[in-house]
């Protein structure tokens, strides 16, 4: 019987549900799969990107661990694809690889005065409180007032964990450092800013929901956003997520407290529709000091158009949640218009010529962009792993399949990798620490702490 030996790259849920799917996977071959990630820890931006007052959703991983103690498949963590282990070591050791390394940028938001003092991408913001070893410990939280630009799950996170009294996100995993940075924040008005009506929002009606039920923060909803055109009004009676986005938002209008005006609570979370940020004013030092935005208003096919009519909010932090970015990977093919690989059902193909790479497959949000939930992940995984199976004939034939090359060549390249007994040995000293604290767990954020904690050294 032949053998695939796989490499995938990536040990996000992508890269795990693929693993899964083709070791349950009926084939005319047997399997051995090796899973990198430059991480020393599993479950990508289940770990790094799930808020972390989302524990249902971070329960996810708990099925993703019962795949990896399965033990039917090798992790090597903290190993960077690209530099660690580059694309010509993978075919020299495996017959195909997968890539699933989905994307921690920020997309970009090009409007004036984007890159002031105190401006952020999101997705730096999310990295630093989901304690991503990569990003800077500190996090300047010295602002009264702040715009999250952007309507999808991702802006609605920001702002709910920007509004949140930091006592309410104790019970959490959230590092110490990121529990200090909170409880120091001076915040009182989170201000988020949609392009487009309330119909026409991207963040699901759970997410919303959660915003109003946040200890002593007012939600402020205005009541010109709610002069609905016709295609908001049919928005509205045909879709049901839609439905109770507007159910949700028009009960905020009615509660007297939270209505623009005569709050009681000490800190209020605004929703600006019809609203496009043009520009991030800046003080003399440079520091962001106001968000200006045009009001835009309906154009009758469910998208919006300019008004002209400039309005300015004062803010001293901008976030701009306008998306995630894929990030290119050295000798794979990249678009870098979507940022992700150019694939054709996670077939990967050539930039220019569209023609097939051989033996190389992308999954997950390399593969598709994004977007999407964890659940999509599965579905995207197994129309990649059914091409994979079928593309037999195409695989590569490696020099050296023994599964003793990888840790001699990472050994050689002095390359600290973790295993599943190193990621059991952070995990249950995150869960100790945890403990100590009455809490579920703290995560360990410093990368060679992780690595040595992993490692038993
Ligand atoms: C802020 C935020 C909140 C979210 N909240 C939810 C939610 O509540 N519910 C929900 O269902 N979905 C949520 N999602 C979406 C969900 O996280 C994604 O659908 C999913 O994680 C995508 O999976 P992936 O495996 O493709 O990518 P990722 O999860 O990003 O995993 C990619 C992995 O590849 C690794 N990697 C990257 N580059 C390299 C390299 N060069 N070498 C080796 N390894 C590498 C990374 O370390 C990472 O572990 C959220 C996303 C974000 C950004």
């Amino acid at each position: 019987m032949t053998k695939l030996r796989l490499a995938i790259v990536g040990a996000g849920p992508a890269g795990i549900y693929a693993a899964d799917i083709l070791l349950k996977a009926e084939r005319k071959f047997d399997v051995s799969i090796d899973l990198f990630d430059h991480l020393p820890a599993p479950y990508g931006l289940v770990r790094y990107g799930v808020a972390p007052d989302h524990p249902r959703i971070k329960g996810i991983i708990t099925a993703l661990r019962d795949v990896l103690d399965r033990g039917d498949i090798r992790i090597f963590g903290n190993v960077r694809f690209g530099e660690d282990i580059t694309l010509d070591d993978l075919k020299k050791h495996y017959n195909a690889v997968i890539f699933a390394t989905g994307a921690i940028k920020d997309a970009d938001l090009d409007i004036p005065g984007i890159d002031a003092v105190g401006s952020y991408g999101a997705a730096d913001f999310v990295s630093w409180y989901d304690g991503h070893p990569d990003f800077p410990r500190e996090w300047p939280l010295d602002a009264a007032s702040v715009a999250v630009v952007g309507v999808g799950n991702v802006a609605l996170d920001v702002a709910r964990v920007l509004a949140k009294h930091a006592e309410d996100l104790l019970v959490t995993e959230i590092p110490a450092n990121v529990q200090a940075g909170l409880e120091a924040s001076p915040i009182t008005d989170v201000h988020v800013f949609g392009r487009r009506g309330p119909a026409q929002v991207k963040f699901t009606p759970l997410e919303l929901r959660e915003l109003g039920e946040l200890r002593d923060v007012d939600m402020v909803v205005y009541d010109e956003d709610f002069d609905y055109d016709e295609a908001s009004k049919a928005a509205i009676a045909s879709n049901k997520q839609v439905m109770v986005i507007d159910r949700v938002l028009q009960s905020w209008r009615q509660r007297p407290s939270v209505n623009n005006a005569g709050g009681e609570a000490s800190r209020r979370l605004h929703l600006h529709f019809y609203a496009k940020p043009v520009e991030v004013k800046t003080d003399d030092t440079g520091r962001a000091s106001a968000i200006v935005y045009e009001r835009t208003k309906p154009d009758g096919e469910g998208g919006v158009v300019g008004t002209g009519e400039l309005r300015e909010v004062p803010v001293q932090q901008v976030y701009r949640a306008v998306g995630y970015f894929g990030s290119p990977l050295k000798g794979v093919p990249f678009d870098k218009r979507h940022g992700v690989i150019p694939n054709h059902e996670g077939q990967v193909l050539h930039k220019d010529s569209n023609e097939r790479v051989p033996g190389v497959y992308a999954t997950g949000w390399i593969k598709r962009g994004p977007v999407g939930l964890i659940g999509h992940t599965k579905s995207d995984a197994m129309e990649t792993v059914r091409h994979l199976i079928n593309d037999q004939g195409s695989w590569w034939t490696p020099e050296d399949p023994s599964e003793a090359a990888i840790p001699a060549l990472l050994a050689e390249r002095g390359v600290a990798w973790t295993d599943l007994d190193g990621w059991h040995r952070l995990d249950e000293h995150e869960i100790a620490l945890g403990a100590a604290a009455d809490r579920a767990r703290i995560k360990v954020v410093d990368r060679d702490e992780m690595v040595r904690v992993s490692r038993g050294e």
